[in-house]
């Protein structure tokens, strides 16, 4: 097997390999993992802001979205996220991850006027006014609120590190009558990827990534890789890419589906670190997947992600995060070291691709986690908190 980053038509050869080929794969990818990032893993200590669960959406597979009125919908108010910006602030975090629901106001009255009521007139708006109250803070704020317009995304690039939007996949076959995406129009490859253009003319840092077992081929994996590294090519704004498994919760549509294999996940992983530009991180949740750390290593990755010791992982509240001392001496075994790094990667760090405004907070942020080293020097409580988070309901 040749060494390298694939081509297209090789992509798609490897996609179909068997069980037999999965070794090598691995052993391929985790070679250009090692020339391009060493035997250093990264993650991003951070809090979580689901500033709305509210979304216009229904994925099938969802279990965080709700209509306004729905048990459990909610719009944070201007008290909880400031309680959770400082909890963070206090605990060392760095990244302030605003991820939300999808055009919310488009599609109800009802949120609308909590908006009203909050003090906004728009989604963008009050993710604008959160981003500059991170930043008070000394965190560096990251969005994920799915498809926004060009114009959302000039006004909260001087107020975010980066930006982001799961491509998750690029078949339209999964929105097709009977799919998962079928009852989520913000979930059409064409509409994602042509945000993931327009990130790109804007130069704003950006992560994105493919989502595995909703029903898509390997082929379609690969087509989805193929797709982001098609737009990494054209515009260099990709900074991550994260390969998530699909896990089954109760009460989805999908909640009898079963979880992707080890094997399954391996193949996803090496396959993006084999199609994927060498300089892109590639990114695997450690809390959906907590026995697989020396899989995953072995498999490509070079970074876990957010890990926040304040906040549940709201996507995913079943998933508690992994205590870091465990995570480090998982990694340690492996033989690697895991370290701690903000939202934005080093080489996004110029005026090319960061407003002005956010060149110091970025510099600042980076000093200070430069100097942690896993795990005698974080907090007490950023090495342990996440153990609350076991029994975070559905
Ligand atoms: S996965 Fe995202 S877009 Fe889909 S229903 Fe859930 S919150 Fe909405």
């Amino acid at each position: 097997m040749q060494s390298g980053v694939v081509s297209d038509a090789e992509a798609l050869e490897l996609a179909e390999l068997g069980q037999s080929a999965l070794p090598a794969l691995m052993a391929r990818a985790a070679a250009l993992r090692d020339a391009a990032f060493g035997r250093t893993v990264t993650f991003s200590p951070k809090v979580f802001l689901p500033l709305t669960n509210v979304c216009r959406n229904r994925c099938d597979y969802c279990s965080f979205r709700r209509s306004p009125g729905d048990p459990g919908a909610w719009t944070m108010s201007h008290d909880e996220v400031l309680a959770a910006l400082d909890r963070a602030a206090e605990q060392g975090c760095c990244e302030a991850l605003f991820c939300l629901g999808d055009k919310p106001e488009g599609a109800f009255r009802q949120y609308r006027t909590t908006l009203a009521q909050i003090g906004h007139d728009s989604t963008v708006e009050y993710l604008h006014w959160a981003a500059e109250r991170a930043l008070e803070r000394g965190l560096l704020p990251h969005t994920n609120a799915g498809v926004l317009t060009r114009a959302d995304m000039q006004r909260l690039r001087p107020v975010n590190a980066s930006l982001g939007i799961m491509l998750e996949s690029a078949s339209e076959r999964l929105c097709e009558p009977g799919m998962p995406h079928h009852r989520a129009p913000d979930k059409r490859p064409s509409v994602r990827l042509h945000m993931l253009r327009e990130a790109g003319e804007l130069r704003v840092p950006f992560t994105t990534g493919v989502l595995i077992g909703i029903g898509e081929t390997r082929r379609e994996r690969a087509e989805a890789l193929l797709a982001i590294r098609d737009v990494h090519r054209a515009h260099g704004h990709i900074q991550e890419v994260i390969v998530q498994n699909f896990t089954p919760r109760p009460g989805v549509p999908m909640a009898g589906v079963a979880e992707p294999s080890d094997a399954e996940m391996a193949h996803a992983v090496a396959l993006a670190r084999l199609i994927l530009d060498p300089e892109i991180s590639l990114q695997s949740p450690p809390n959906l997947n907590p026995t697989r750390t020396a899989l995953l290593l072995a498999a490509g990755i070079n970074d876990f992600g957010g890990i926040s010791p304040v906040t549940p992982d709201y996507i995913n509240p079943r998933h508690p995060w992994p205590h870091l001392d465990g995570l480090h001496a998982a990694c340690a075994t492996e033989g690697f070291a895991l370290r701690a790094r903000p939202p934005i990667y080093e080489r996004f760090a110029t005026p090319l691709h960061l407003d002005a405004s956010l060149a110091a907070p970025v510099a600042a942020a980076a000093a200070r986690l430069s100097s942690v080293r896993m795990p005698s020097d974080l907090s007490a409580s950023l090495r342990a908190a996440p153990a609350r988070f076991t029994e975070v309901a559905p």
